[in-house]
């Protein structure tokens, strides 16, 4: 069965379809690219940076006990979701939330290889440098090695898979289709999951207003955008508003391709967010639970992954998430 998780919306049937944000939903109609032909890989990468060196382990050298015990000593860090208020995620969708131990005995594979980032569309100076911050992001997140390829034109998105927006009128792309067509068919073999980027809205089907990202659970693609994110071509503030908004919703999507669900545990980058609101007041990081199942299938040690993520945050004025990095990497390093 083929699972979607989506930035906003209505979750259906026999699906779990998985949000971040408002407005609209996604349902479960779409199809699966499982039998999708594979092409050659992706043309040249336009990577643009240098790569970040990352320390990997394998991931059973995070045994059961070792990750029960690095939850214990980051808990006091962290806090339990409260109770949904009318209007929230969880008052409106009835969602079970997802253990780590559930996740473990769910049996992902391994994450390895390369993370690509899709651009789809021209890209300005602008919007450009958010898709590199992006990439050096989701780079410290994983400890995977994430690569931007050339931007596809928006010509190779057929008409079937592009509306007008009933009432606001703007051009909007199906992600079903997306996903599907045009971004699972270009993750070479052996590569991590390919992540699809646009600064174009984008809209998961009929009934639908629109989502600001979705992913699949299991074919290893995602797509989001920045289109209702805020302006990138901001500064001061606006600039750091826009760009938690952009990185909330790639390590949302990105954490949902490793087969990673909601969480309804505590405070996580992976809640379900049914509004902008409710969406900026989520962190830009994972809870315990949440970062025992990326630890695990990635494979990567706590205090140095929490490192980078200061590093990042320090170098982009997050104060907020640089506090929280520093203190999560004191917690976690080794004794
Ligand atoms: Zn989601
Ligand atoms: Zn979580």
């Amino acid at each position: 069965m083929v699972r979607w998780a989506c930035s906003p919306g209505r979750c259906g049937v026999g699906l779990v379809v998985l949000a971040l944000t408002t407005g609209v939903g996604c349902d479960q109609r779409f199809g699966c690219a499982g039998g999708a032909t594979r092409v050659s890989g992706p043309g040249p990468a336009a990577r643009g940076r240098a790569p970040v060196r990352l320390e990997r382990s394998p991931p059973d050298a995070h045994d059961q006990v070792a990750l029960g015990a690095l939850v214990r000593r980051i808990e006091p860090l962290h806090e339990r979701l409260g109770r949904p208020s009318p209007g929230d995620w969880l008052w409106e969708h009835d969602e079970p939330g997802q253990t780590f131990e559930q996740y473990r005995r769910a049996s992902p594979p391994p994450v390895a290889g390369v993370l690509y980032l899709q651009p789809l569309g021209a890209l300005d100076e602008a919007e450009r440098r958010m898709v590199l911050l992006a990439a050096d992001y989701l780079e410290r997140f994983f400890g995977l090695q994430v690569e931007v390829e050339d931007a596809l034109p928006l010509s190779v998105v057929p008409t079937e898979a592009r509306r007008t927006h009933p009432s606001e009128g703007g051009r909007q792309l199906l992600t079903s289709q997306l996903m599907t067509d045009i971004l699972r068919p270009r993750l070479p073999e052996g590569g991590a999951a390919m992540l699809g980027f646009t600064t174009e809205d984008l809209w998961p089907g009929d009934g639908y207003n629109f989502v600001f990202g979705q992913a699949s659970l299991h074919d290893r693609v995602g797509i989001w955008s920045i289109h209702r994110a805020g302006d990138p071509h901001l500064g001061g503030e606006a600039f750091r508003t826009t760009l938690r908004r952009m990185l909330k919703t790639a390590v949302h999507e990105a954490t949902h391709m490793f087969a990673a669900e909601h969480c309804t545990a505590y405070a996580c980058v992976m809640n379900g967010s049914n509004s902008l609101e409710e969406s900026d007041a989520r962190p830009l990081w994972l809870c315990p639970e949440c970062l025992a199942k990326v630890l695990w299938v990635t494979g990567q040690e706590p205090a140095q992954r929490y490192f980078r993520l200061a590093d990042f945050a320090r170098r982009h004025q997050l104060e907020r998430e640089e506090a929280f990095f520093s203190r999560s990497m004191e917690a976690t390093e080794p004794r």
